[in-house]
């Protein structure tokens, strides 16, 4: 018995006022099918030794019964169902519009009535699936309040946001994961893709850097690396780069150039799709070291103005390359005779 509260009230037992300890205790009942043991909350007269419960505490006793067996046989609780519901914003009868469901079932699933399985996965599904929400709420939008219908777009794109942006990290990530333990080919650095969306950035937003192209930027991400290395013993980024023909090239590179927060233009070439990288409305860079400012000023001092051509030049003539098999990775001890100082 677990003691909430001491409070002095009527009680029906003494039929007097006084002291009534308001107590959790640990009931069992069979519901559906299962033995549930639950939390239930009663009074307790220690006058007569005897528990007793309001209206209001039945039913919440009766729905902590309903949400241990919920957990128990694996459906999602009251709570759950509720947030579920508040992370778009919807109200329990437009989202029963949208699913096709009866105007009272969400109602009814936050309350007493245990859903079925078959609803469940329903449920987990646009959890999980902000895409499908709104292919149902587009479905649905003749029965939707216009501005309802406006507010849960709005709400559903930026969950569809937020769970691309978690999607692309867990994507780069798993390309690293062969290299989680050998810190040395990420120059003595872990991962970190907020410095390397701050670096792309502090690049894209300089006046001194020109032809900001994907071969040339690549170029440059190694750079601040290597001389990073070369000056502090540590990379800055965290990447793994690989000499492909045209210079070093980090691993997941397709990948990096959609981080959050970088303005890159796509356009098509008869040679293929260019990667075009413009300045953006964010100027702040604070996953950056002022010593980490100081190299990225050395490269764009050295490269900002280079074509690719130069700088893939300039790339093909470090010993860090010319020692690297094709398709190895580059190795951080070879930056010691950087070009760069
Ligand atoms: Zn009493």
């Amino acid at each position: 018995m677990k003691i909430l509260s001491i409070e002095k009230r009527f009680c029906p037992f003494c039929m007097e006022e006084h002291d009534v300890k308001r107590v959790v205790i640990e009931e069992e009942n069979d519901f559906k099918g299962e033995h549930i043991v639950y939390p239930a909350e009663y009074f307790y007269c220690e006058n007569d030794d005897e528990y007793y419960a309001e209206d209001e505490m039945i039913s919440r006793n009766s729905l902590s019964l309903r949400n241990v067996y919920r957990k128990k046989v694996g459906l999602l609780s009251t709570n759950q169902i509720m947030s579920i519901r508040s992370k778009y914003g919807i109200s329990q009868s437009d989202l029963c519009i949208i699913l096709g469901w009866g105007e009272k079932t969400i109602t009814r699933y936050e309350g007493f009535q245990v859903q079925d399985a078959a609803h469940d996965s329903i449920l987990r599904k646009i959890d999980n699936d902000p895409e499908w929400f709104l292919s149902l709420l587009e479905k649905a939008r003749e029965k939707l309040q216009p501005a309802s219908y406006n507010k849960y777009r709005e709400t559903g794109m930026q969950l569809v946001e937020k769970c691309q942006s978690t999607y692309l990290r867990n994507a780069i990530f798993s390309k690293y994961a062969p290299f989680f333990g050998k810190i040395e080919l990420s120059g003595n650095t872990p991962l970190s893709l907020e410095k390397v969306s701050d670096i792309i950035r502090y690049f894209s937003n300089s006046a001194l850097v020109k032809y900001l192209y994907k071969v040339k930027l690549m170029k440059m991400l190694w750079y601040a690396d290597a001389l990073s290395y070369k000056r502090h013993g540590h990379a800055i980024t965290g990447l793994v780069y690989c000499a492909l023909p045209m210079g070093a090239v980090p691993v997941a590179h397709r990948l990096l150039i959609s981080l959050d927060g970088i303005n890159c233009e796509e356009s098509e070439k008869d040679d293929g799709t260019i990667y075009c990288f413009r300045p953006t409305e964010n100027k702040e860079y604070l996953n950056l070291s002022e010593q980490d400012i100081d190299v990225l000023d050395t490269v764009i001092e050295k490269f900002g103005f280079s074509t690719k051509n130069e700088i893939v030049d300039a790339m093909h003539k470090e010993t860090a390359y010319t020692e690297t098999a094709p398709r190895d990775i580059i190795q951080f001890k070879y930056t010691m005779e950087l070009s760069l100082l």
